[in-house]
C-alpha cells in the first residue's frame, strides 16, 4: 500500500482545498426542520455543480471531472475535513448516475444525468420493503405491463429523502414465476403522481430522514426501465456497489472530527487527567486510525483488482461500531447535559444507532467477512 499521492492527485487535492476554503455554505440551520436542512444542502450542491465539484468521479462528458478512485476518495476526505456537508442529491450522484452510465440508454443518460448534478431533480432509493431488507431479492412490490406503461403496487420502507425526490430507483417484481433473483426489473419512477404516497417516519432523533412509500397503481413508462426487463438484480447490484465507494472516506473523517470534538470538550472540563477517560480516548484514537488505514487498504484493492474487496465490509462494520462506542462514551462523559433535547451529543448518540443497520447490517457484514475473507462454510 502506497499512501503518498502522485503529482496529479496532489494537484487535485490542492485545487479542491483552495475551492473549499473559498466556498462555505455557512452553518447548518439551527433547530431547523428537515426542509430547511435540505434546502441548505441543495443550495450547496448548486454551488458545487457551478464549479464542477458536484460529481467529480463522473466522466467529463457528463459534467464531472473524470476523477480516479483515489481522487474521488480525496474529494470525500477533504469535504469532510473542511466540515462541509454532502451534496443534497448524494444518492443520485453516488449511486443513481453511475448506474445509469452502466445500464442506461443514450436517451436516458441525456434526460436524467444533467438534472442529478445541478440539483434540479432529487433521487431516492426504493429497494427495501417491510419483509425484504437484508434479503432484498425477497421483495414483493409488483409491476405489471399495461400498454406502454408498467403499473406498480406494493410498499417500500426506509426510503431516505423520498419526501424531496422527483425520481425513485425502484426495484419491482415483474415475473412471478421466475426464481426470486431473476424476476426483478429496475425502474425510474416519477414520485410526483397520485399512485405514490410518501409517509415520513420520525426517528428517535426527532427528524424524519426516511419514509414509507405506498404504491397503488403508480405508472411508469416502459422507457424508464433501466437495463432491460428481468435484469433488475444485476442493475441493483451496480447501485449497491457504488453505495460505499468514496463515502467511506467521508465517514472516517467525520468520526475523527467527532473524536477531536469530544477530546476538546473533555479538556475544557478538565476530564483528561482521569486515566480511565484518557485510556478510553486512546482506544478510540487507535480505532479511528485503523479505520483510516483500512479505508486506504480498500482503495488499493480497487485500484489493483478493479473492484472493491471485502475490506469494504470491514470498514463499514468498524465505522459503525466505533461511532456507536464514541457517541455512547461522549454522552456518558458529559452527563445529564448531553442527554437534553436539542443537545448535539444526544443527537449523535441516537443517530448512531442506525449506523449498524443502514447500508448493510453488521450481522450481514460479518457473514460476508466470515465467508469471503476467512473462508468459513457458507450460510445455507
Ligand atoms: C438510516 C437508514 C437509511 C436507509 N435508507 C434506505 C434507502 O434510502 N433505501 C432503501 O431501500 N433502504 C434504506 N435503508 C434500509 C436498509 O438497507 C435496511 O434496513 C437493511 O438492509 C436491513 O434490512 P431490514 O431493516 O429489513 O432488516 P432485516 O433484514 O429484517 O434484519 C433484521 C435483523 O436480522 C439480521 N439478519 C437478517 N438476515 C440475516 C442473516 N442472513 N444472518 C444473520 N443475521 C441476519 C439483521 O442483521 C438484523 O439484525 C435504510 C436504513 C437506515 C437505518
Amino acid at each position: 500500500m502506497d499512501l503518498t499521492f502522485n503529482e496529479r492527485e496532489t494537484a487535485f487535492r490542492d485545487e479542491l482545498r483552495a475551492w473549499l476554503a473559498a466556498n462555505d455554505p455557512g452553518p447548518r440551520p439551527e433547530d431547523a426542520d428537515e426542509d430547511a436542512t435540505f434546502e441548505w444542502m441543495r443550495s450547496w450542491q448548486r454551488t458545487m455543480a457551478a464549479d464542477k465539484w458536484a460529481g467529480v468521479h463522473w466522466p467529463e462528458e457528463y459534467g464531472g471531472r473524470g476523477a480516479t478512485i483515489t481522487e474521488s476518495a480525496i474529494f470525500f476526505e477533504e469535504l469532510g475535513r473542511a466540515r462541509r456537508p454532502l451534496p443534497a442529491n448524494v444518492l443520485g450522484i453516488v449511486m443513481g448516475g453511475p448506474t445509469l452510465m452502466v445500464w442506461g440508454t443514450d436517451e436516458q443518460k441525456e434526460r436524467f444525468l444533467p438534472h442529478i448534478l445541478d440539483a434540479s431533480e432529487h433521487w431516492c432509493q426504493g429497494f427495501s420493503e417491510p419483509e425484504a431488507g437484508s434479503d432484498l431479492a425477497a421483495l414483493k412490490t409488483r409491476a405489471v405491463k399495461d400498454g406502454d406503461d408498467w403499473v406498480v403496487t406494493g410498499q417500500k420502507v426506509w426510503t431516505s429523502g423520498a419526501q424531496y425526490a422527483k425520481w425513485c430507483m425502484l426495484v419491482a417484481r415483474t415475473d412471478m414465476d421466475a426464481p426470486k433473483h431473476k424476476g426483478l426489473t429496475y425502474f425510474l419512477m416519477d414520485m410526483e403522481q397520485e399512485g405514490v404516497q410518501v409517509r415520513p417516519l420520525r426517528q428517535i432523533t426527532g427528524s424524519a430522514e426516511f419514509n414509507e412509500l405506498f404504491l397503488e397503481g403508480a405508472r411508469i413508462p416502459d422507457a424508464n426501465v433501466i437495463g432491460g426487463v428481468g435484469n433488475g438484480w444485476k442493475v441493483a447490484l451496480t447501485t449497491l456497489m457504488n453505495e460505499r465507494s468514496g463515502l467511506a472516506f467521508f465517514l472516517q473523517v467525520r468520526l475523527r472530527q467527532l473524536l477531536d470534538d469530544v477530546i476538546e470538550e473533555a479538556a475544557s472540563r478538565g476530564l483528561l487527567d482521569d486515566p480511565v477517560v484518557a485510556d478510553k480516548l486512546a482506544d478510540l484514537h487507535v480505532k479511528a486510525e485503523i479505520l483510516r488505514l483500512t479505508a486506504y487498504r480498500g482503495l488499493t484493492a480497487i485500484e489493483k483488482y478493479g473492484q472493491p474487496g471485502p475490506e469494504g465490509s470491514l470498514t463499514k462494520w468498524l465505522w459503525s461500531d466505533t461511532n456507536q462506542q464514541l457517541t455512547s462514551f461522549a454522552a456518558e462523559l458529559f452527563g445529564d447535559w448531553a442527554y437534553t433535547a436539542g443537545n448535539r451529543w444526544a443527537y449523535e448518540l441516537m443517530r448512531a444507532r442506525g449506523n449498524s443497520i443502514e447500508g448493510g447490517t453488521t450481522e450481514i457484514l460479518k457473514n460476508i467477512i466470515a465467508e469471503r475473507v476467512l473462508g468459513l462454510p457458507r450460510l445455507k
